[in-house]
């Protein structure tokens, strides 16, 4: 046991709460961005039609989806990714010593994302976002050496943040969980998932909803 702020905390149920939270923010990411790349597409494809069918002159009236709320918004959350990689990456090798080879996740074998200090998605939002799924997965492998690294803690919640945020706007996207459902006190059915939300102190809080009977579940709860 540890004594934190006076409180004395079981280790292995911060692990685990930190785990949780880990997964279940990066799990959302890769369909996420593909449902942002999506709408990206939509919006491109909508106002070409539309601009077609009204007339001549359409390819230079075309308005370029480069620049709308889903393009910025996804190159943000595939930036913060790619830092945040990085930045763990850098970490996790500090420790490794030879003869070991350095980790790395695929991420770093593509130059455009990995040394170029700039944000390179795909135009296919498919493609970015299978390559999400390959970087979140290789992050979640790696958990239990990236929580010790105290100076990721501040970027880490900023990149959850954002992830939450962008599942309130994009919220076709949906929820991915890895949880089984636990059972609803209220109507006895297994059926409480947990979602994050963003708290009063800018921090992510879990709660629960059941899908059977809508009871919700505050934090602690
Ligand atoms: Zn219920």
């Amino acid at each position: 046991m540890t004594a934190v702020d006076g409180v004395r905390v079981d280790p292995v149920a911060m692990w685990q709460a930190w785990r949780h939270e880990f997964e279940w923010h990066l799990d959302q990411v890769p369909l996420l961005l593909e449902t942002m790349r999506e709408h990206v597409v939509l919006v491109r494809s909508t106002r070409y039609d539309q601009v077609k069918i009204t007339g001549g002159g359409y390819v230079d009236n075309m308005p370029s989806a480069v620049g709308s709320p889903a393009d910025r918004d996804s190159n943000l959350l595939w930036a913060m990714l790619v830092v945040f990689t990085k930045s763990a990456t850098e970490w996790i090798n500090a420790e490794v010593l030879p003869p070991a080879a350095p980790i790395y996740p695929v991420l770093a074998q593509d130059r455009r994302t990995w040394l170029e200090d700039r944000v390179v998605v795909d135009p296919d939002g498919r493609t970015a976002g299978a390559r999400a799924d390959v970087t979140t997965k290789w992050l979640i492998a790696h958990a239990e050496r990236i929580y010790p690294i105290e100076a990721l803690d501040t970027y880490r919640e900023g990149l959850f943040r954002t992830i939450r945020r962008y599942r309130a706007i994009y919220s076709a996207a949906g929820t991915v969980r890895r949880d089984r459902p636990i059972t609803c006190r209220v109507c006895g059915q297994a059926g409480v998932l947990s979602d994050w939300i963003t708290g009063a102190d800018g921090r992510g809080t879990q709660i629960g909803r059941c899908k059977h009977c809508g009871e919700q579940y505050l934090p602690g709860e």
